[in-house]
């Protein structure tokens, strides 16, 4: 059941590697419901798109491993079938032919704290300190991060833990609400602040850090997986990582992080950042209705991503430009635009924006950003403007790319 969402991709060459992914399976053994909102959760059909999802890849017999990203079981599951149905799910992916990467979820949590739950996982855990977080190289070029999304929270760790009680003091400030999973009066992206959403703690951030720092040595491209989303383009303002800010701060100190995959946000979303990261959420397994599907597989190559939908996953393209693709792009740097950008760009040492978007957008045929700059609906570009522009940070300067590459698709096109 369920067909593959098609799309041209790869441009006829061999990925380095595959991966299967699915998300927000929550399966329970009840009847279905609906979310808070009132959309409708499918607990029991869920397993079976799991199980088409495990049947698909195998299969597909090229893909190395496969990706869940967390919520396994929902919070509604009886208490005493918890670890059972955990064991059931666990055993699913296991019909895989292959290794699987779990992540834990809130509803996870819901269910089984961190020492039963970790194990069953089999997520590495680092030190014994019940932490989730990991690394893994599939090839010498790429890295995957798996952060933990839960570890400064109010779920999932005994009561008295440090991290718990970090979290109900963060939550109290933040949140006046007595229902901690309530946004009421919440405002604008203070809307994350929620219990059911978690934080990223020092030692983990020093950890990624450390990561992306060895990984530029090694020059190895970086894809971040990570339950919560990273960017608000890409999610719910709900859904958010409560330092989502702190680990992008982290994450554009470097250029090795090519995209962001999260789950959570079960209406999935995709976004490319200031940096030119992207972030795409994955569609959730739990609400899709009896017969659909939500699942698919990402093809990776050297300077992109082509993850393939079935049914609710939408396919995506994620593309980055290689440097060498960018400096030879003539036209563009010989253009009068570019020379009256770039000594502004380099100044401020945002020839990040220049050398990668510019000329990727002008190249054309790269859907997200075309539709952002139409978005942007400005047809003329006045360089004085966009001066002011550079210097009031990079958000800015990504816009004024936009603007400055859909002038010049206009004047390429015209020519
Ligand atoms: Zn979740």
């Amino acid at each position: 059941m369920g067909s593959a969402n098609a799309l041209t991709n790869g441009h006829g060459m061999h990925p380095l590697f595959s991966f299967g992914v699915i998300s927000d399976v929550q399966y329970a053994d009840i009847p279905d419901g609906h979310s808070f909102l009132g959309v409708p959760r499918y607990y029991r059909h869920s397993m079976l798109v799991l199980q088409r999802a495990v049947q698909s890849w195998n299969n597909h017999k090229k893909l190395n491993f496969a990706i869940n990203f967390g919520d396994i079981v929902d919070g509604h599951c009886p208490k005493d079938q918890s670890l059972h149905a955990v064991k059931k799910l666990v055993g699913e992916f296991d019909k895989f032919n292959g290794p699987v990467y779990h992540m834990i979820g809130n509803h996870c949590l819901y269910n089984l704290p961190r020492d039963k739950l970790l194990p069953l996982l089999k997520i590495p855990n680092l030190g014994g300190s019940g932490h989730a977080y990991y690394e893994f190289s599939p090839t010498p070029d790429y890295r995957f991060v798996v952060l933990d999304g839960y570890d400064i929270s109010a779920i999932g760790w005994p009561d008295d833990h440090p991290n718990t009680l970090e979290a109900l003091r963060f939550l109290r400030e933040k949140n006046p609400n007595s229902d901690k999973n309530s946004p009421d009066g919440l405002r604008g992206l203070h809307r994350r602040f929620l219990m059911f959403n978690g934080g990223i703690g020092k030692e983990q951030m020093e950890w990624l850090d450390g990561v992306l720092q060895d990984a530029t040595k090694m020059k190895q491209k970086v894809i971040v997986c990570c339950h919560l989303p990273l960017d608000p383009g890409a999610s719910s303002k709900e859904a958010l990582l409560w330092n989502y800010d702190q680990v992008m701060d982290v994450i554009h100190r470097y250029n090795c992080v090519k995209v962001c995959i999260a789950g959570h946000d079960h209406e999935g979303g995709h976004s490319i950042d200031s940096h030119g990261i992207h972030h795409r959420v994955l569609e959730a397994a739990l609400e899709c209705p009896p017969g659909t599907d939500a699942y698919g597989y990402i093809d990776v190559y050297d300077n992109m991503l082509s993850l393939v939908g079935t049914d609710r996953m939408k396919s995506t393209e994620i593309s980055w430009p290689d440097v060498c693709e960018v400096v030879t792009t003539k036209p563009v740097l010989t253009s009068p635009i570019m020379s009256k950008l770039m000594p502004v760009s380099m100044n401020n040492h945002n020839d990040h924006f220049i050398l990668t978007w510019l000329p990727r957008l002008v190249a054309g045929g790269v859907g997200p950003a075309m539709a952002a700059a139409a978005r942007l609906n400005q047809t003329t570009l006045q360089h004085e403007n966009c001066k002011e522009h550079m210097q009031q940070g990079n958000v800015q300067i990504f816009k004024v790319c936009i603007k400055a590459a859909k002038f010049m698709i206009k004047m390429n096109g015209s020519t």
